[in-house]
């Protein structure tokens, strides 16, 4: 299969530092819990993190995949649950991709019902085209057309999510 590079690893890193310094000029130095959504935030996250500063706890949340399908089912579950108590504190929810928006959303609800003092959301890519649900991401690395992207995360039946740069299959 012929695939094409959207972005390489070179211009991901740069735009995360940009990204990362916007957070920081907006959040200033407060305690932050970056929360990653699994599986696929979890590359983002961990690049992104590393080029915040340093009193940031990071948990994890795990939502319904697309069981492999290219396209969502509409219902989207929380397999598992973060364990830090956000009540009052500043929260950061990171994903690799904002596609229809509900499991951003879900997210998003699901952690506003915890009583944080304030959240944010970060998502690499955003296909907003696609959106279904009334929900944007706060930093947002890249806006991209209707494409089934793979790499940095993302995930092809699984697989290519350890791939450093995003792709296409032509
Ligand atoms: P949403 O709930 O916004 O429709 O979809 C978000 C989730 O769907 C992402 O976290 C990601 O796991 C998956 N997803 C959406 N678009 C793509 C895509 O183009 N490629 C891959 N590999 N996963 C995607």
């Amino acid at each position: 299969m012929k695939s094409k590079v959207l972005f390489s690893e070179e211009v991901i890193k740069k735009r995360i530092s940009e990204i990362a310094k916007s957070i920081k000029k907006d959040l200033g130095y407060d305690d932050l819990v970056v929360i990653a959504l699994l599986r696929g935030g979890f590359i983002y996250a961990s690049d992104l993190v590393r080029k915040l500063r340093e009193n940031i706890i990071i948990d994890f949340i795990t939502t319904s995949s697309y069981d492999n399908n290219e396209y969502s089912s509409g219902v989207v579950d929380i397999l598992s649950d973060i364990r830090t108590n956000v009540e009052n504190k500043n929260v950061l929810i990171v994903d690799d991709i904002l596609d229809s928006g509900r499991t951003l959303l879900k997210v998003k609800k699901h952690i506003e019902s915890k009583n944080p003092k304030n959240i944010k959301t970060s998502v690499l890519l955003d296909k907003k085209s696609r959106r279904i649900e009334n929900i944007e991401a706060d930093y947002v690395g890249f806006e991209i057309e209707d494409y089934f992207v793979v790499g940095y995360g993302l995930n092809y039946g699984e697989y290519f999510r350890n791939v450093p740069y995003i792709f296409i299959f032509e």
